[in-house]
């Protein structure tokens, strides 16, 4: 807002949209992006599709030539091109940001025709819909349709003729089928030269990345909707709009930084403000460069330089000072003094904004991501998904790392927070090691879903076993015996006082009369000491008083004088499966002499 281009002799009234590719693995998305590139070589140097930093502009001449194949419509070109991103999925995609919103103007979403939506195509789905982008869906790979008959980079229409009747109708039935999928995602979709209404249905367009069949289709509506509802969003603005891609190193240029201006203009020696591991980074573009042509590269060198660049484009900045960039940061310029202050509080708001969904009360999984953009997308997710994150870092996982993760083991009972979701990014070998060590989960993945789907398992599995222990902890009955010393109620509830010989007596521990033929008498309800209740009671712990209640009408019927003595021993009630379920969960709990009890009920008395 405060950025004010001085030079704006030259600004152009449009300026080309940003198109981003997305959608599912192995739908096509890389074939189509090369097959678009491609169109340049038929439609000859004219159609001046030209490479740029990360992306590829495909000029208003290049569209027309192909557009003008398309029986069935009509596009008048306003645009100056289209800027294709050449990165397809979801990194570079989250990575178009700036301060907290998508420079990406539209997108393609690849769906396999053959297959449907899968699931990255419905985590497509979700951003594009959260992030408020328009997309068209390239229904991809039609040449795979039975007896399909290709004729190059043709029109759909004019190609869909030629097939024959079988051919057309298994297409029809899959289109069909598409649109049946996505009106179960809740959206209106329709083959987009049926389009009802465009403003409420998303344009299917068939594709062949092979054949490049529907391509001239697909540039057009990009065309027709660049200029139609998105009118507003190609305007041309001065003001700055940029976004670091990527942070590289290249060889006689030290550190750099690829970014995608998407409005206003960028010029050598600017000054440019942007977010670094370290706090800002303030530095002046020594080089605006892009990539030379390829015919002149062995000539002239790799990269073409600029003296100023306008929007939309891909361009290369060289500068002192780089090696910190975060990618995924906006890019500002800075005219003067003051604002160079005001544009570093701005860069680093926008990436503390990132970071909000961080659980205040440091409670939850650790988050890395390999750059802004992409942690952020991740963030936004575990939110929705009630996943609470305690911190988060950028770039390959160290042994730094684990440590936080480390910090909600000793924390918290919560054993599935001491856990790393690694998004997109490498795990160091030291980090690897040190989390086997000292019992971190690290989860790593390159879809945001798989690490939900690993992590949810995970969760539920520790849930099942803590369920299992509790369940069995219940079955586990601690051995002892028992000397009555008083009668205090001889009917049920039974109450005595005794002292324990040996073990510990616990409530809930059912009893049996040795001498009398292990005649069950129930279970402990309650013990009192000196006129407290107390769970457990140990041979140190002096006498006490026990109330047993009977667990059957039976047991309910037996009295002290009758059916045993007073001066009878009393002893733990054990099963195979409650001495199981000691040993198993409270190893640490038993003594070397429970054990020696454990076996002398078991063959002395024959409790079992
Ligand atoms: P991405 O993972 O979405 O980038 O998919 P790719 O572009 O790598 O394509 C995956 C596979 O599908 C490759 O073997 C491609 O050759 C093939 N493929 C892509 N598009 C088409 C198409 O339109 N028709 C056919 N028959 N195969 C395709």
């Amino acid at each position: 807002k405060k950025k004010k281009v001085q030079e704006v002799e030259k600004d152009p009234e449009y300026k080309s949209p940003i198109v981003c590719v997305l959608g599912h693995v192995d739908t096509g998305k890389t074939k189509l992006l090369d097959k678009i590139r491609h169109t340049n070589v038929q439609t000859g140097e004219a159609g001046g599709i030209t490479q740029q930093i990360g992306a590829t502009m495909f000029p208003s001449e290049a569209i027309n030539s192909l557009t003008r194949k398309l029986p069935n419509i009509n596009v008048n070109i306003l645009v100056p091109g289209l800027l294709i991103i050449d990165t397809p999925g979801h990194e570079s995609f989250s990575n178009l940001r700036s301060r907290g919103s998508s420079l990406c103007d539209l997108a393609i979403l690849v769906v396999d025709i053959m297959h449907g939506l899968e699931k990255q195509t419905l985590e497509s789905l979700d951003i594009l819909r959260k992030k408020n982008i328009p997309f068209i869906v390239a229904l991809n790979k039609i040449d795979r349709m039975y007896q399909w008959k290709a004729m190059q980079d043709e029109a759909f229409m004019t190609t869909f003729k030629q097939q024959q009747e079988h051919t057309q109708e298994e297409f029809i039935r899959r289109a069909k089928e598409a649109v049946l999928a996505f009106a179960e995602q809740g959206l209106n979709a329709a083959l987009y030269y049926e389009n009802p209404d465009p403003e409420d249905y998303i344009n299917l367009v068939p594709t062949s990345a092979i054949t490049g069949e529907g391509i001239p289709d697909l540039l057009g509506m990009l065309v027709n909707i660049s200029q139609g509802s998105l009118a507003h969003k190609i305007k041309y603005k001065p003001q700055l709009q940029a976004t670091v891609m990527e942070v590289k190193v290249i060889e006689g240029h030290g550190t750099t930084i690829d970014v995608i201006l998407a409005n206003g203009v960028l010029k050598e020696d600017d000054k440019i403000v942007l977010a670094g591991f370290n706090g800002p980074i303030v530095t002046n573009i020594r080089a605006l460069m892009t990539p030379m042509p390829l015919k002149e590269m062995r000539v002239k060198g790799e990269y073409l330089h600029h003296k100023k660049l306008y929007a939309t484009m891909g361009a290369k900045i060289s500068a002192q000072g780089l090696e910190e960039s975060m990618a995924g940061s906006p890019l500002c310029v800075a005219s003067n003094e003051d604002e160079i202050v005001d544009l570093c509080e701005e860069v680093q708001r926008d990436i503390a904004q990132v970071f909000t969904h961080i659980n205040k009360k440091g409670k939850g999984v650790h988050v890395q991501a390999s750059t802004v953009g992409s942690l952020e997308a991740l963030l936004e997710f575990l939110k929705e998904s009630k996943i609470p994150v305690c911190s988060v870092s950028i770039g390959p996982v160290h042994k730094k790392d684990i440590m936080k993760a480390q910090g909600q083991i000793e924390k918290l009972k919560r054993k599935e927070y001491a856990t790393v979701l690694a998004f997109d990014v490498k795990i160091t070998q030291e980090g690897q090691e040190y989390a086997e060590q000292v019992g971190v989960k690290i989860f790593a993945a390159d879809i945001i879903y798989h690490l939900f789907d690993r992590f949810t398992e995970y969760v539920k599995q520790i849930r099942d076993e803590e369920k299992a222990a509790e369940g069995k902890g219940k079955d586990a009955i601690f051995p002892c015996v028992l000397k009555i010393v008083q009668i205090f109620r001889a009917k049920d509830p039974i109450i005595f006082g005794c002292d324990v010989l040996g073990g510990v007596l616990k409530v809930g521990t059912p009893l049996c009369v040795p001498e009398k033929g292990n005649l069950i008498i129930g279970k402990v309800q309650s013990i009192e000491f000196n006129k407290k209740t107390i769970q457990e009671a140990r041979p140190s712990t002096g006498s006490v008083a026990v109330k047993i209640q009977g667990m059957s009408s039976e047991q309910q019927g037996y009295q002290v004088g009758k059916h045993f003595e007073e001066n009878n021993q009393v002893a733990s009630w054990m099963t195979r499966d409650s001495i199981d379920a000691l040993k198993e969960f409270f190893m640490d709990m038993m003594s070397k002499d429970d054990w020696k009890l454990v076996k002398v009920l078991k063959t002395t008395y024959g409790i079992l």
